[in-house]
């Protein structure tokens, strides 16, 4: 206790106050006033027990107030950096919105809460991160939704505060050689991307450049090269599929990393036959989540490859179509040449 009365540490604040025997008067830990002597102090756990004795509040710190100005303006700044949580904000920013200089707050910032300003703006992102991650969001698009301008920061020190796995690392694509090719098809452009293991990531669009930013954000690490001319083998199949010619697309083989609560709604998708439409609800009872609903449907909003993982076949409980990624104009379709009647 003394010690926190020496290093004036606000932390302690609350937890105890400081009686001063030679001026009758008690105080937070943090008490900004000048330092009694060691021998005339007593310490007391509450103002309540302090004033029973006899001693009355400091009127520079208010111990019987909850919050000192300091811890006041403290508050105003943690409040600040939480509401603010893609923009990166400065020292100086943050002393203009609370009101004390840039130096007096980092020094009080830090006495207070234990972090620097910006070490508490990174764990509050870090703190949201992981929650985007715990939902089943892809790293990468969860990475840039909390402010990250890259994934280069993945790379750097995630795994010392997220404890990241090397699969996390892995769905941002490092070390993957991505080929993909942009070709027309019955729904519009179609965007298929592969590796040597498989299809990585297929979209339906209208322009290549949105569909070509898709694919680059979801592998932002790996190297990726565009593909003119002939198509390969798997793009082919997915066009006779789009037009008809073929009705399955079961035998293509994918190349996608999720968690496992993505993967285990993949794999149900799957199992989905042509023909038939499945609710949100349905998938996450089949695989024993029946509270699950939402995060089976954001599972299927994160989807890397469309039509091989048909989640156009999973629809809301009401019969509404619910989302597509790639447009709720092309779920329809897909769903009408499947002969799905629906509203
Ligand atoms: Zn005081």
């Amino acid at each position: 206790m003394w010690r926190a009365v020496e290093k004036r540490d606000a932390s302690f604040d609350g937890r105890f106050v400081v009686a001063v025997r030679t001026t009758g008067i008690y105080c937070r830990p943090s008490c900004p006033s000048r330092h009694p002597k060691r021998e005339n102090v007593t310490f007391y756990p509450t103002p309540e027990a302090a004033e029973a004795v006899g001693y009355r509040a400091c009127l520079r710190c208010r111990p019987r107030e909850r919050d000192t100005p300091q811890l006041a303006w403290v508050k105003k700044a943690c409040e600040h950096i939480r509401r603010n949580q893609v923009e990166k904000i400065t020292l100086d920013d943050l002393a203009a919105e609370v009101g004390v200089s840039a130096t007096h707050l980092q020094r009080t910032f830090k006495q207070v809460i234990g972090l620097t300003p910006r070490q508490y703006q990174e764990a509050c992102r870090v703190e949201r991160l992981k929650q985007r991650l715990k939902q089943g969001e892809p790293v990468t698009k969860a990475v840039y939704a909390v402010g990250y301008g890259s994934t280069s920061w993945l790379y750097k020190d995630a795994k010392a505060k997220l404890g990241m796995t090397p699969g996390a690392y892995r769905r941002a694509g490092e070390g993957m050689k991505i080929r993909y090719r942009v070709v027309d098809s019955p729904l519009g452009r179609l965007l298929v991307a592969r590796t040597s293991h498989g299809v990585c990531h297929l979209s339906l669009g209208d322009g290549d450049a949105a569909q070509e930013e898709a694919l680059r954000s979801e592998y932002p690490a790996a190297e990726i090269t565009r593909e003119e001319g002939k198509s390969d083998h798997w793009t082919l199949e997915v066009l006779d599929y789009l037009a008809g010619r073929v009705t399955q697309l079961g035998d293509i083989p994918i190349d996608v990393v999720g968690t496992d609560f993505q993967r285990r709604v993949w794999r149900e998708l799957q199992a989905i036959p042509r023909g038939s439409i499945r609710s949100y609800e349905e998938v996450a009872r089949s695989i024993g989540e029946p509270t699950a609903a939402r995060a089976v449907s954001r599972a299927c909003a994160t989807n890397p490859v469309s039509l091989i993982i048909p989640c156009h076949r999973v629809v809301r409980k009401s019969g509404s179509l619910g989302g597509y990624r790639w447009g709720i104009d092309r779920k329809k379709r897909l769903l009408e040449s499947e002969g799905v009647p629906h509203d």
